[in-house]
């Protein structure tokens, strides 16, 4: 048997059908959205069951519809979470968005930058370590 997929046509997820489960599941909260590059980092944070939003897939700012985005806002979206790794790309998508919406009364935050566990210091690149340094915690 073949299943067959596409993209939902609300979030970009892969599905079976027009909307992914994801969105159909009334009990997920429809006031926290994050953002994600890929379908595959869905799957990562949907594993951790941390989270209990909705998601937006965006694989590139030239591909991505600010107008579907702007759609779910709509919907009662209170805060963006941008799960999105550090590059210039990503700085620029989160500056982008943030004004397409700004006539909304959005929070917006990003996934934390940390050493990643079980990697020293020698083997990272020198801006993780100075974002780590900046944003150091009590210990
Ligand atoms: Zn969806």
């Amino acid at each position: 048997m073949v299943i067959h997929t596409r993209k939902c046509k609300i979030c970009n997820n892969i599905s079976e059908d027009e909307l992914c489960q994801i969105c159909c599941d009334e009990y997920r909260n429809r006031e926290e959205l994050c953002i994600v590059n890929s379908v595959n980092d869905l799957f990562i944070l949907e594993e951790l069951r941390q989270f209990n939003g909705k998601y937006f897939v965006i694989e590139s700012i030239e591909e991505c519809d600010f107008t579907q985005l702007e759609n779910m806002v709509k919907n009662g979206v209170k805060e963006i979470i941008f799960a999105i790794s550090p590059s210039y790309e990503n700085d620029h998508l989160i500056l982008k968005i943030e004004d397409q919406l700004q006539d909304y009364d959005i929070k917006y935050s990003k996934i934390a930058q940390g050493v990643p566990t079980g990697v020293s210091l020698e083997n990272l690149d020198s801006l993780s370590i100075l974002r780590s340094f900046q944003s150091r915690v009590d210990a």
